[in-house]
């Protein structure tokens, strides 16, 4: 398996790859690999010859220097799970700091039509610069015919979306589904960081999202919201830090119920220091 960490060499290889009428899609990750990233590259072997991979902990998509610092790197043990996938098809990139942003460690300003600005914008700040800043830098690196992200982070896959658009960047976007644990709880790199009693009590969050999505058959999202606090209210391990019925085209929280909207409610909330989210379409 090719892992490259200078861009040049990246880019000389797709170049060949792509003059040779192979198709690239692009999966970009943080690394600490699990079974939700596997799904996103499967996938994209459906429609494309090779997968890149990026495994790159962006720092300026961080509100939090301790959450940077604690979030797992484990390139070695990446590539062994990426190999039981395709020992010749999948190409990593796995950058330094320096290799993305030289010696300016900052992000660009974007507009996203107001979608940066909800949920996960509002609690983490800067948060949708960073993620645009690295996925543009990357989409021009690796100049993917398609790109997979998933819809565990539905904000984001939104955002990405309305980025190749303002750009005109020559790329096709899939959204892919959840994966999930067998008790429910979303697959994420986070959760190897639980303490054993955190990770236990943490499918709370999908159950929880379950249970909102059968009460909003036939109540008010105003109802199921209250609904939803009180249980996190009541929980000893984990707190909620928020919980919005949005839109699922603006991200804005669901005025009045309409039936030509879909709708999608979604999670963020704390066990112990470490912050999940998850997130359900309520149709
Ligand atoms: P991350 O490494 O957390 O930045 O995630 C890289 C990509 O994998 C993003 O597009 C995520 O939405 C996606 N992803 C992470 N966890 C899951 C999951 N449990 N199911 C599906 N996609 C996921």
């Amino acid at each position: 398996m090719k892992v490259f960490q200078d861009k040049n060499e990246l880019i000389r290889l797709v170049g060949r790859l792509k003059e040779n009428n192979n198709s690239i899609g692009f999966v970009p990750t943080m690394g600490a690999l699990h079974d939700g990233h596997l799904s996103l590259i499967k996938e994209g072997f459906h429609k494309n010859t090779h997968v890149v991979v990026s495994i790159f902990v962006n720092p300026t998509q961080f509100d939090n220097a301790e959450d940077l610092k604690k979030y797992p790197r484990t390139l070695e043990r990446d590539v062994t799970l990426l190999k039981t996938v395709s020992k010749d098809k999948i190409i990593v990139y796995a950058p330094t700091v320096d290799d993305i942003y030289g010696d300016d460690v900052a992000s660009e300003h974007f507009k996203f039509s107001g979608l940066e600005h909800e949920m996960e914008g509002r609690f983490r700040k800067g948060h949708f610069d960073g993620v645009g800043t690295i996925v543009k830098r990357l989409f021009e690196i690796i100049k993917p015919d398609f790109a997979y992200f998933g819809e565990k982070d539905f904000q984001q896959l939104q955002i990405v979306k309305k980025l190749v658009e303002n750009y005109d960047i020559p790329v096709k976007v899939i959204g892919c589904k959840i994966h999930r644990e067998n008790d429910g709880l979303a697959m994420s790199s986070r959760n190897e960081r639980l303490k054993p009693e955190y990770r236990k009590a943490a499918p709370f969050i999908y159950k929880t999202l379950k249970a909102a999505k059968t009460k909003f058959g036939s109540k008010s999202a105003t109802k199921v919201t209250k609904w939803v606090e009180d249980e996190f209210a009541k929980h000893n391990l984990l707190e909620l830090e928020y919980f919005i019925i949005a839109d699922e085209k603006t991200l804005k929280p669901i005025k009045r119920k309409s039936k030509t909207k879909s709708y999608r409610a979604f999670i963020a909330a704390y066990a112990d220091d470490i912050r999940l989210i998850d997130n359900i379409a309520l149709k």
